[in-house]
């Protein structure tokens, strides 16, 4: 069952062209427009389903720069000071509080890394600090857990997926962007090897610049125009929570179950690095890249057959551009929660809190997550087709870093100073045979 998500009322009329046309509405392809839009770019920002119905309402708000991967963190800094000063400049909350996250754990190896992590992070103005046994008691008071110590995260925060990218679209609008909800991009048009359209189901714009930013669909799209895209989709499970005692106001992360309190005095609860890989077309073409991700998770992740073998984005699919595509036959991914893993989470929260003893689930989900095999997203220009550029895989952890990759693919396709090195998020990495390794820390 879909989480909620505040409904943004669409355009009316499709531009019949744009300096920049978005494929895909959710945090990535919203905070793009709404950078582009800012910087005086017209741009159409279409969606196959609703804005941010996908992995940007699913996902659990968190916003951090702790346990990045290190190719990640500037990024992570740009985009806490964005969500910072967004409400202001939206002039409407949304929703983001710096409120901190705190981890802590039973595990001497998770403090060694993340003691690691924290002597590394050093240079990057990160202001973590490593408690102790008596500190992680301290700061999750009313929890019976015998924690051996945790990190703490002050300047990290969270922000209401429901309605926080739906707000910045928005945004976008009030610049002069326009949104087209239930309007897939079926496919591009050239000319002379440039970009210089998109086709929708509704019409087609014409433009010099497309950013792709389909999340677990991305890949898909890509092989559609001949381009390769190594991608991997993780199903997990989240929850959320009747109205109960506080217990934390950040976010907070014990063992593999994680509680964010939201502001109607609920919990978001996830079940972190737990899910479902189905065994798919797209899977066994990539499965060699991700073989070292996949081992390293695999006592965490189940491996099933389903229906993500016939249909949906790691399908085998073939279309043209002038009859419905497999973006309009599923407008919004939405899969079942494992009742496993819901049921796992309310064990766990009721025994490390008695306070939470009658924590009451409301309604649980399921969500999609688009992996590259490196952990880290493509923000990049594509070489081979000028004009085309990509904001894609964020492995489970884009929605906190969305708005300083928005303005990173702004920055991009306006030719301006990018705010950030987008050399480790260079598409080439994908097609030019480099060894993308483990992820780093997720
Ligand atoms: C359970 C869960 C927990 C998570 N927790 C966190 C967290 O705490 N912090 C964090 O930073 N990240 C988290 N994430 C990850 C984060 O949600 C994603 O990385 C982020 O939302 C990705 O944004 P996106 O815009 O790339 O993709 P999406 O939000 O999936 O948006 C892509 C959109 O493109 C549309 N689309 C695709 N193809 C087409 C087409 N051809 N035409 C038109 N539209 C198209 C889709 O309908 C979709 O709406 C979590 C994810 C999940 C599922």
């Amino acid at each position: 069952m879909s989480p909620p998500v505040q409904k943004v009322v669409s355009d009316e009329r499709l531009p019949a062209s744009a300096d920049v046309v978005i494929i895909g509405g959710g945090i990535a392809g919203a905070s793009a427009a709404y950078a582009l839009a800012q910087k005086g770019h017209s741009v159409a920002l279409l969606e196959k389903g609703v804005i941010c119905g996908e992995q940007s309402s699913r996902n659990w708000g968190w916003c951090r720069q702790q346990n990045r991967d290190f190719r990640e963190l500037d990024l992570a800094r740009h985009s806490l000071e964005i969500w910072n000063r967004l409400s202001g400049e939206l002039g409407v909350d949304v929703s983001f509080r710096q409120a901190g996250l705190i981890y802590v754990t039973k595990s001497q190896s998770d403090m060694a890394q993340w003691g690691e992590w924290i002597e590394k992070a050093r240079n990057y103005n990160v202001h973590s600090r490593l408690l102790t046994a008596t500190e992680a008691k301290k700061m999750t008071p009313g929890s019976v857990g015998d924690w051996i110590g945790g990190v703490h995260s002050p300047s990290d925060g969270h922000a209401e997926p429901s309605t926080a990218g739906p707000a910045i679209a928005e945004g976008a609008r009030r610049h002069g962007a326009t949104l087209h909800q239930n309007c897939a991009a079926r496919g591009l048009e050239t000319s002379g090897g440039r970009v210089s359209a998109v086709v929708t189901e509704k019409g087609v714009i014409r433009a010099n610049a497309v950013l792709l930013a389909g999340g677990a669909w991305s890949s898909l799209f890509c092989r559609h125009e001949g381009l390769g895209l190594q991608q991997a989709c993780v199903r997990s499970t989240s929850f959320f929570t009747a109205p109960t005692a506080n217990v934390t106001e950040g976010g907070l992360s014990m063992d593999d179950v994680t509680i964010r309190r939201r502001l109607d005095g609920g919990y978001t609860v996830g079940l972190s690095g737990r899910g479902t890989v189905e065994i798919s077309p797209q899977g066994l073409r990539y499965a060699k890249p991700f073989w070292p991700m996949f081992k390293e998770r695999r006592a965490k992740l189940k491996f099933a057959i389903g229906r993500s073998f016939f249909e949906g984005p790691e399908a085998f699919m073939r279309w043209t551009n002038d009859r419905p595509s497999p973006f309009e036959r599923i407008r919004t991914l939405d899969p079942s929660a494992d009742p496993a893993l819901v049921d796992k989470g309310v064990q766990f929260l009721r025994k490390a809190y008695p306070e939470l003893a009658d924590l009451k689930v409301m309604q649980s989900w399921g969500g999609l997550i688009d992996c590259t095999p490196d952990a880290i997203p493509v923000i990049s220009a594509v070489e081979s087709m000028p004009g085309l550029y990509l904001s894609t895989g964020y492995s489970g952890h884009g929605f906190g870093i969305g708005p300083g990759a928005g303005r990173l693919a702004a920055d991009l396709i306006a030719g301006d100073t990018p705010i950030v090195d987008p050399h480790p998020f260079r598409y080439s990495r994908m097609i030019d045979g480099t060894n993308l390794g483990a992820p780093g820390m997720m």
